[in-house]
């Protein structure tokens, strides 16, 4: 399901970080190696990244598989950024395969991303929606589970919550209402948030940056394996991990 990656630290390009590497996000589109469910990424791509002087973050989105948009290589290749979210998509069955279902959904300054399902979509929307404001389901970009996630997670990043706290909390309520996996990443361009919870996920910081992705996009040093129901946080080189919050149940 899916493959995702969040950096953060000193500017780079699009591609540095997604293209050059040798099992980059790019190549995860066709070779993932540690990618349990699915077999391949084709269904759709985004990327999403900040401009030094604007707080609203650029997004890249197709509905076509990565290898196969010439345009993004070429725009990936000269736009920089200190903050960037992208991932490919292999779409959860009977979800949309538009354009506006792949990551990273945004809202101001947020961008996010969700590696996994709901199960028993559309069935189980009526036990994770409840108590969301009407408001919210209108502005969902596509009908799909992950869009209802970054609803779930807006509405608490709006009350205040922190970042890490929102994701967590959002993947336990919705993993004990519905049973699925919930592997979320969230920046504002300062921070990073993410957690596993029924996928992998592995980070890796240095005196470049910090960065948090499904699976390494190299086979060099330093890189970490996130525990499973863990959340994630990293910011000013720093990263924390502290467990899920209960309840959650094991992922299926
Ligand atoms: N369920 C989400 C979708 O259909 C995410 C899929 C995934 O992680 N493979 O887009």
């Amino acid at each position: 399901m899916c493959r995702h990656i969040a950096y953060l630290g000193n500017s780079l390009s699009l591609a540095d970080l997604l293209i050059a590497p040798a099992f980059g996000l790019f190549r995860q589109s066709w070779a993932p190696r540690q990618q349990q469910y699915g077999a391949i990424n084709a269904d759709g791509f985004g990327a999403g990244w900040y401009a030094e002087d604007d707080v609203v973050p650029a997004r890249y989105r197709r509905a076509v598989p990565i290898w196969a948009d010439r345009s993004f290589a070429d725009v990936a290749r000269v736009s920089r950024s200190h903050c960037i979210l992208a991932a490919v998509r292999s779409a959860t069955e009977t979800m949309a395969p538009d354009e506006s279902a792949a990551a990273p959904f945004s809202s101001g300054p947020w961008l996010f991303s969700h590696n996994g399902r709901v199960n028993g979509w559309p069935g189980s929307v009526k036990h994770l929606a409840a108590g969301l404001p009407a408001s919210r389901l209108l502005e969902m970009e596509a009908p799909v589970d992950s869009a209802l996630l970054w609803a779930l997670v807006l509405e608490r990043l709006e009350r205040g919550e922190e970042p890490g706290n929102a994701l967590g909390q959002t993947a336990a309520d919705a993993s004990a209402a519905a049973g699925g996996r919930y592997n979320f990443l969230l920046t504002d361009g300062h921070r990073i948030a993410a957690t596993a919870c029924g996928d992998t996920l592995f980070w890796r910081a240095g005196p470049d940056g910090v960065a948090v992705a499904s699976e390494p996009f190299d086979d060099g040093p330093g890189w970490r394996s996130v525990p499973e129901n863990t959340i994630l946080t990293a910011a000013g080189g720093e990263v924390a991990l502290r467990p899920l919050p209960a309840p959650w149940k094991d992922s299926a």
